[in-house]
């Protein structure tokens, strides 16, 4: 059975992480025009780093921010700085070697924790990834979101599955790491498709993932198509459903590093439920456990 996030940092560092989220004042090839200047279908303007501290602000400042934020919840813990933001290696090395440098220099930060595209980790990138990683442990997310051709390109998503490929095999050469972003419920897919997915990032070298079902956000180019009744998003017991059936098909030393989301309430047009983040979190764990998937 695949573990929480909670276990691995246990195992790896002995205590509870906290993630203080950041923001590194990155752009996107999907959005500056090199790839497209619309976003992903289901991104909102802040590039998926909704709950991010202040751009203009440094990183000490932010994590200092940031800090007051979890502060309350922290008991024998240590923080991971997570640039969460946009694509987080979309910029020249000595750019990226100073923030994230300022960010694992922090006494209280343990680890560091960068999102980003499989396109955008060109070899200096890498070396700059290994460099940080032998000072303190480096953990990389991709956004994947479906192995699936059809539906990559309805979300412009904007790279190619070899892309994705080319990118794990080379952090899992250099030992960092890696998580994979996995969206349940987009438009076209059937439950099949689905697995298909997570059967592919269980096998890619990945050690983590996140499942988050799609979302509709105000100010997104999927809102109109859901207003429109051209797209539907999924009910909690039927998401709940999918999930057993995708933590079965992951192999057990898989970190389950998220099983639900919640995009900004302000923004959030569906599903409104998951807004209710408490009801969700109790139904899925009662869900997982009846039927023997619960992580951990
Ligand atoms: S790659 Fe990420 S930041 Fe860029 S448009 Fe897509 S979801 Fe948003």
């Amino acid at each position: 059975m695949a573990i929480t996030a909670n276990q691995y940092f246990q195992q790896r560092f002995g205590c509870k992480l906290y993630k203080l989220a950041l923001d590194g004042g990155m752009s996107c090839p999907n959005r500056d025009g090199s790839k497209d200047s619309r976003g992903c279908i289901f991104c909102s303007g802040a590039g998926s780093g909704d709950f991010a501290e202040a751009r203009a602000a440094s990183v000490s400042e932010q994590i200092e921010a940031a800090k007051g934020r979890v502060q309350a919840k922290l008991r024998n813990g240590k923080y991971i700085a997570y640039f969460q933001s946009f694509t987080n290696t979309y910029a020249p090395v000595p750019h990226l070697r100073a923030l994230f440098t300022e960010a694992i220099s922090h006494p209280e930060v343990a680890a560091l924790s960068i999102a980003t595209r499989p396109d955008c980790l060109p070899e200096p990138v890498l070396e700059l990834l290994a460099e940080l990683d032998r000072v303190k442990p480096v953990i990389v997310e991709l956004g994947l979101q479906s192995i699936h051709p059809a539906t990559a390109a309805f979300i412009r998503r904007g790279y190619p599955l070899s892309d994705f490929d080319r990118a794990v095999s080379c952090l899992h050469a250099l030992r960092l790491h890696t998580v994979i972003h996995v969206i349940l419920g987009l438009p076209g897919e059937t439950e099949r498709m689905m697995l298909q997915t997570v059967d592919y990032v269980g096998r890619s070298g990945a050690k983590g993932i996140k499942l988050q079902l799609l979302h509709v956000l105000e100010g997104t180019d999927l809102a109109p198509l859901w207003r429109a009744g051209q797209v539907q998003t999924m009910e909690l017991e039927a998401y709940a459903r999918l999930l057993g059936r995708c933590l079965a098909v992951l192999p057990p030393d898989m970190v389950i590093h998220r099983l639900t989301g919640d995009g900004p309430k302000r923004e959030l047009l569906a599903p409104l439920w998951t807004g209710d983040k408490k009801r969700v979190l109790n139904y899925v764990n009662h869900y997982l456990t009846e039927i023997g998937q619960l992580p951990g």
